[in-house]
């Protein structure tokens, strides 16, 4: 593939603040096309609850398809709390995409942009730069949907393979090794708890393999316990984590917490041949058709993207792009835009309206 060959991307914008969060990001790669070779070819799909309401089902087959053959897939945001299956649960084709294309990576990148409150004292002047990933298709959630509930009891089990692991801890090196090369420090850290289980024994002793096939990185350790203490203490001390599925959907949500809240966390899953990029949030119905989404996250996953797009098909035209993304993004921040999110004045238009003004 070349600059010049248009890149398919499937657009999945979903429900509640989706789409309105969705507009800008494909804003931004228009204006990307615009100002680079870079080519992009959209293809609308439906997902969500909205979808199921309608339907019956979370997403058609063609949209399932159209995944498969695109070259990357944008996620808005999916499910909405009053509309439910049978069994109370919600419509989260985000979960099912995961598993469909196996995208066992989950990256949670949490970046303090200057000019954002963090909750984290000295955080401003430390600076806050991690990745947090977490394997997304086994661990606790593996029991998504099998669990035994008896009058008496409810048992649901942690399932941790070799092969994803293995998968894993080797894309996460690769990613320590990448920041390293772009200057980060090139430290991982396997997230766990093998003092009191098993299987984190068992994930912990996979990751010293995958340590041991990376000695310019430096492997470390650490409970999953200790670990959270340190990250809302010393969150400057971290580079890239690892860690099972649900310790990273908690420890994302308080990383996202660290950087100024969820509208400013983008994140990636990411598998062999495929990856999703959507904002860490969630539909946020209290806001929706408000004008009030803070559309960064959306925004930021879009530059994920373009980096992993940019890696899989040798085009360093996307990773520059990326960049001038962040870059944009930094600058819209530093010229003082203040989201609604955090008390501020700026909607989602006025913050879009920025961040392409910086591109
Ligand atoms: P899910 O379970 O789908 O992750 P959730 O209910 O846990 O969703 P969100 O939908 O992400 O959480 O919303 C949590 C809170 O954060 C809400 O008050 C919402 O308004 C706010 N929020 C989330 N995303 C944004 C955003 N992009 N801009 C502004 N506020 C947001």
């Amino acid at each position: 593939m070349s600059a010049n060959d248009a890149l398919h991307i499937a657009v999945l914008a979903g429900d509640g603040i989706g789409p309105e969060v969705m507009a800008p990001a494909l804003d931004v790669l228009r204006r990307v096309e615009a100002t680079t070779k870079l080519r992009f070819r959209f293809t609308d799909a439906p997902a969500g609850a909205t979808h199921y309401q309608q339907t019956g089902r979370s997403m058609p087959e063609s949209a399932i398809k159209l995944c498969d053959e695109a070259d990357a897939i944008l996620l808005g945001a999916c499910g909405l709390p009053h509309i439910r299956y049978p069994d109370n649960t919600e419509i989260a084709p985000q979960i099912e995409l995961r598993m469909i294309f196996d995208l066992y990576a989950g990256v949670r990148p949490a970046r303090l942009i200057p000019g954002v409150p963090s909750p984290i004292v000295g955080a401003a002047q430390h600076g806050i730069d991690l990745v947090l990933i977490r394997e997304s298709t086994e661990g606790l959630f593996a029991s998504m949907g099998k669990g035994i509930v008896t009058a008496d009891e409810a048992r649901e089990t942690m399932v941790i393979t070799r092969k994803t692991s293995q998968r894993l801890f080797e894309f996460s090196f690769r990613i320590a090794e990448r920041r390293k090369a772009r200057g980060r420090k090139g430290q991982l850290a396997c997230v766990d708890k093998a003092n009191v289980f098993k299987a984190f024994a068992y994930f912990r002793g996979l990751f010293d393999e995958a340590a041991a096939r990376h000695p310019d990185i430096e492997a470390s350790r650490i409970y999953v316990d200790a670990c959270s203490a340190m990250l809302v203490k010393r969150p400057w001390d971290f580079d890239v984590l690892v860690t099972e599925n649900m310790f990273g959907d908690i420890l994302s949500d308080l990383t996202a917490g660290l950087i100024g809240g969820l509208g400013m966390a983008p994140s990636a899953d990411i598998g062999d041949r495929h990856a999703v990029f959507q904002p860490c949030h969630g539909t946020a119905p209290d806001i929706m058709g408000q004008g009030k989404a803070n559309p960064t996250a959306m925004i930021l996953s879009v530059a994920l993207m373009l980096d992993w797009l940019a890696d899989k098909h040798l085009l360093p035209e996307a990773a520059a792009a990326a960049e001038r993304i962040e870059s944009a993004v930094d600058k819209a921040y530093a010229d003082g835009i203040k989201p609604m999110e955090f008390g501020g004045r700026d909607g989602t238009a006025e913050i879009t309206r920025a961040v392409i003004a910086g591109l």
